[in-house]
């Protein structure tokens, strides 16, 4: 079997199912995060891999049927095999509020695994060491779990630098979009590029996620508009998130705006999604969620709510655009439908506020979005006060949040939102595991959390929200393995 990693996304899919290739991969094969693979060949359990540098790594494939889970949960409670200590502060996010801020700690992982945090004067000696064991210098630094993007569109054709100068100069939305600008020059240049440009882009997209700590993040198709072109997007994260050091979860947002040519016929284009794509990409495995953009000029809250139930039947869990400009009660449809959550929010009102609190429907809020686009801030306070979830996504897209720094977005909502320092990390961190159905697994560090954690060059967890801008993540371990490291 010859396979292509990032030139024929079916044969990796394939491959991929059998094995999960980023616990597979040899060291060689990432670069500061960043995949370095050109091409692959399977032969008899050996993976030959080509890098970019034209050199070639043989890796042995175990047996299909032992995979990486089974033999992580077979050392998950033995040995010690990475030890990160010198952690001024380590920041566990255990307990219902704050930080679970431990001084002096050291966090002990095995395997994919985390065994548990511990005081720095027992680093090397509350569990057992393994044979190989490998030891991070925190250098005075916080350690913090992986952080988590609960909202993110990385897969996209093109860019639109030229819309972002127009908007500076103060022209108005008709000007861009007679110019060719506007979300349908992203859904043009997506439908034209390839499936390797797409997941190039994606990729480079997740690596800029990574270097500001995130190892895991939430995903969204939505800007093909076609059947088959939605689920080549959640191909193409599916075939990147199995290569990629960040774990992806895949949402289907194939109502996202109307296509052009469905402009004069809505009622088609929504039955398209709630009848056609939202089961086809939920048979296939393709995405954990359904999202829709409920606004003025994009879907009613009618229509969402067809699109939802198609969703809710197809057996997939629901995420919401809502509120972002206009009060359209979509975040009381995602409270009543049972969403695990709606993002921005800008225009929300208090009663919806009071209706997501009650749900259990966790609050995105996304200031580089509201930044962007020149909106109010969204009411984090209010929603935190009515004991709201609420977590803080990049919205990372082309069109009106073109970033990938989430302790970018905790500086926003600390400056300008009203959360505390406290509330700005459990945002990315416990909140949008939770809103991913991940708590436990991700977004904090105890025992049997998977082991994603980030060294901050920080003296203390509020100096990264404090020291807005820059990037303090010097070091981000990804399941056990050590996948950024840039100490100078
Ligand atoms: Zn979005």
């Amino acid at each position: 079997m010859n396979v292509d990693v990032l030139h024929r996304g079916g044969a990796v899919k394939a491959l991929s199912r059998l094995y999960r290739l980023k616990d597979l991969l040899p060291a060689d094969a990432l670069q500061d995060g960043r995949l370095r693979i050109t091409a692959a060949e399977l032969e008899d359990r050996a993976l030959r891999l080509s890098l970019d540098d034209g050199t070639e790594v043989t890796t042995a494939l175990p047996p299909a049927e032992t995979t990486t889970e089974t033999t992580t949960e077979a050392t998950a409670e033995t040995e010690a095999t990475l030890i990160v200590r010198n952690a001024a502060q380590v920041l566990t996010m255990e307990g219902d509020h704050g930080v679970g801020l431990v001084e002096h700690g050291a966090v002990v992982c095995s395997g994919h695994r985390v065994l548990g945090v511990v005081p720095e004067d027992t680093a090397m000696t509350a569990f057992p060491l393994g044979q190989q064991h490998a030891v991070v210098d925190a250098q005075g630094g916080i350690v913090t779990p992986g952080l988590v993007d609960p909202h993110t569109h990385p897969v996209f054709g093109g860019e639109r630098s030229v819309e972002f100068g127009m908007k500076a100069e103060g022209r108005s939305y008709l000007e861009i979009h007679k110019a060719g600008g506007g979300i349908l020059s992203t859904v043009r240049s997506t439908r034209e590029a390839s499936f390797t440009t797409l997941a190039q882009r994606c990729a480079k997209n997740l690596s800029h996620l990574l270097s500001w700590g995130v190892t895991t993040c939430e995903a969204k198709s939505g800007y093909d508009l076609t059947l088959e072109g939605e689920l080549r997007m959640l191909e193409v994260l599916r075939t990147v998130g199995d290569c990629h050091p960040v774990d992806v979860v895949a949402t289907l947002l194939g109502a996202h705006t109307l296509p052009p040519e469905y402009a004069d016929r809505r009622e088609a284009y929504v039955e398209l999604v709630a009848a056609e794509m939202v089961p086809r990409a939920a048979a296939e495995g393709l995405c954990a969620y359904c999202d829709a953009y409920c606004e003025d000029g994009a879907f009613t809250r009618a229509e969402v709510e067809r699109i939802f139930v198609a969703a809710r039947a197809a057996g997939l869990g629901l995420r919401l655009h809502a509120e972002q400009f206009t009060d359209q009660r979509g975040a009381e449809l995602a409270a009543a439908m049972g969403a695990a959550s709606a993002d921005h929010l800008e225009a929300i009102s208090p009663e919806a506020v009071a209706a997501i609190a009650a749900a259990g429907t966790t609050a995105v809020l996304l200031p580089g979005a509201a930044l962007a686009c020149r909106c109010p801030w969204p009411p984090a306070r209010d929603l935190l006060d009515a004991g709201a979830n609420v977590a803080l996504g990049t919205d990372l897209n082309p069109g009106s949040s073109m970033t990938s720094s989430l302790p970018l977005m905790m500086s926003l909502a600390c400056m300008q939102m009203g959360m505390s320092c406290e509330e700005s990390w459990r945002a990315v961190t416990r909140a949008p595991a939770a809103s991913l159905g991940l708590d436990g697994r991700c977004g904090r560090l105890a025992a049997g959390a998977q082991a994603d954690l980030v060294i901050f060059e920080a003296p203390d967890y509020r100096y990264v929200p404090y020291h807005y801008g820059d990037n303090h993540a010097r070091v981000v371990v990804k399941s056990g393995h050590v996948v950024v490291n840039r100490w100078s």
